[in-house]
């Protein structure tokens, strides 16, 4: 891949511009203390198994709350369906509980493309309310906010940003609300570096207009925005159908090489691309 065609790289921010995960563990902590305390247990051991990957909740699926089906889906038509503790449905039961597009949103039919959402869909298999976890989620995020959350640095990685910053136009575009977003670019270092930054940007119901904002607003075509995340229906699809460049930081070895122009485990990878911008 080669950046040099490019004007404008978008950035998502968690799993994208740092690579801790201890966070997690906390948000799990919070939802589970949320839960009455017969499904506690429950709860924990669901988390734990879906931690190794030994669960039917596995990044990359859609979780139906409604129906309480795990899903597997390519552009919203469902291709499979699986109850919690893994038994498949046939094709004549998707075909008649899903007959047109699923639409994603943030309370019944969750995207579990990143790992903050395997615990919040756990909790919402045990009855939780969003406004609920959307707390645990928020406390979470104050939790990162402090100095007790120490984040890792990625090496080499805030110099190689700093220096494309000086060539070409660095944009932010998370899900995350702002006061948090802001206090973890301060702790990365890379709170100067982006000439717009978007927050709250209800990726993936909202990224295709995003992105025809970012078109707008920087005055480029779409095949010289380039968009870099690691949540594969957020941030990679949608800006591929659109004609962008895309980087996507598979870290849970998700897709294969034509999920994105790039596919990268972890964004040191991509350092050298980044550092032939010229
Ligand atoms: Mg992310």
């Amino acid at each position: 891949m080669n950046l040099s065609k490019s004007k404008v790289l978008v950035f998502d921010l968690d799993g994208t511009l740092y690579e801790d995960t201890h966070h997690f563990d906390y948000q799990a902590a919070r939802l589970k203390e949320k839960l009455p305390e017969s499904k506690q247990d429950l709860f924990e051991k669901d988390y734990r198994a879906a931690k190794i990957g030994e669960h039917p909740l596995i990044i990359g699926r859609i979780f139906d709350v409604v129906n309480d089906l795990i899903l597997v889906q390519l552009d919203n038509i469902v291709k499979e369906a699986y109850q919690w503790n893994g038994n498949p449905l046939s094709q004549e039961e998707i075909a008649k509980l899903y007959p047109s597009k699923i639409e994603l949103d943030f309370e019944k039919m969750l995207n579990v493309g990143d790992p903050w959402w395997i615990s919040m869909s756990i909790a919402a298999h045990y009855g939780m309310e969003y406004k609920v976890s959307y707390q645990a989620f928020l406390e979470t995020r104050e939790y990162m906010m402090s100095p007790q959350f120490v984040m890792e640095p990625i090496p080499g990685f805030k110099d190689a940003l700093k220096a494309v910053h000086e060539k070409r136009d660095l944009v932010l575009l998370t899900n995350s609300p702002e006061p948090d977003s802001e206090a973890i670019l301060q702790k990365l270092g890379l709170h100067e570096i982006f000439a717009l930054k978007i927050f709250n940007g209800e990726k993936p119901t909202k990224t295709v207009d995003r992105f025809e904002q970012i078109k707008d607003h920087f005055q480029v075509s779409y095949d010289e925005i380039v968009s870099i995340g690691d949540n594969w229906i957020n941030e990679i699809r949608p800006a591929k159908s659109l004609g962008c460049s895309t980087i996507f930081i598979d870290a849970y070895r998700l897709g294969d090489e034509t999920f994105a122009d790039l596919v990268v485990q972890r964004m040191s990878e991509v350092i050298p691309y980044l550092k032939n911008i010229n």
